[in-house]
């Protein structure tokens, strides 16, 4: 069975602004995998490879790990960035994750409200009342927890009700069409108003023009993420973009 080769990770960071402002003030930490022989192999392939290959544990403790590592670097430079990071839905159920996030921002020196955990809205229907514990511990801790690709887990919004969770990230299949497809935009108006009313922050992700941004402003969308304003950033790359980006 093909195996990820240690080494191969790396960190990409797409910027979130605030679309009030236009400032970033986080961004999402997407992994890359660089395999020696195919070259990069986006994480849509290999995190299911590192499922089945029960790597995912060392894929997500690489995530936490280089998110707390970068906030350190950026203490001076982007000290209150804020960085979010994708969880499996394989590990939502299991505190080791709440381990790993406490160990890693002690030894980094990183205050755990700077860091976002996403969740999938499908992990959450399939596992939920085993992950409402560890969710619970994540934000006792500090931490903010996102419902990642929200409108695509065929869910009743029952579970809505008591999640324990500060942000919905609309995925991006609804956003980047808005403007041609009256149903996406529809589904995107309502997913900003189930936010607000269950208080949750709302975060569009695929956002890939202007006049798609100007929509989410006039429907008071808080954060916009998408190609529009960068695509994922090595870390260098995003230092640089922060500091001569005018939103
Ligand atoms: P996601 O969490 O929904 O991340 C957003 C994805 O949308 C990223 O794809 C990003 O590059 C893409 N995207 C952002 N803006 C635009 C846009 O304007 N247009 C289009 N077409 N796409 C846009 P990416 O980096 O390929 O990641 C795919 C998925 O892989 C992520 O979806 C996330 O679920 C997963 N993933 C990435 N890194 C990790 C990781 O470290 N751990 C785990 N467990 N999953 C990860
Ligand atoms: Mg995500
Ligand atoms: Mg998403």
């Amino acid at each position: 069975k093909r195996q990820l080769k240690a080494g191969g990770l790396e960190m990409h960071l797409q910027p979130k602004t605030l679309i009030e402002s236009g400032a970033v003030v986080a961004a999402e930490a997407l992994s890359r995998w660089h395999d020696p022989d195919i070259g990069a192999i986006s994480p849509d392939m290999f995190i299911d490879l590192a499922e089945s290959t029960g790597q995912i544990g060392d894929v997500t403790q690489f995530a936490i790990q280089t998110s707390c590592r970068i906030l350190s670097e950026w203490s001076e430079a982007l000290p209150e960035l804020q960085l979010a990071i994708n969880i499996s839905p394989s590990l939502i159920t299991n505190r080791d994750i709440v381990e790993l996030v406490r160990s890693s921002t002690r030894i980094w020196g990183v205050a755990p409200e700077r860091l976002t955990l996403e969740i999938t809205e499908t992990a959450l229907m399939d596992h939920g009342d085993a992950s409402h514990g560890v969710l619970t511990a994540i934000r006792d801790f500090g931490c903010k927890v996102s419902i990642d690709d929200f409108g695509t887990g065929y869910s009743s919004l029952a579970y809505l009700k008591d999640i324990p969770a500060d942000e919905l990230k609309i995925d991006r299949t609804f956003v980047m069409g808005m403007l041609e497809d009256p149903g996406d935009y529809k589904i995107v108006e309502h997913a900003i108003n189930i936010a607000k009313s269950f208080d949750l922050s709302v975060v569009a992700e695929g956002i890939e023009s202007k006049e798609t941004l100007d929509a989410l402003t006039r429907l008071h969308c808080d954060f916009a993420q998408g190609y529009y304003i960068s695509k994922p950033l090595p870390a260098d790359e995003f230092l640089k973009f922060c500091r001569d980006y005018r939103g």
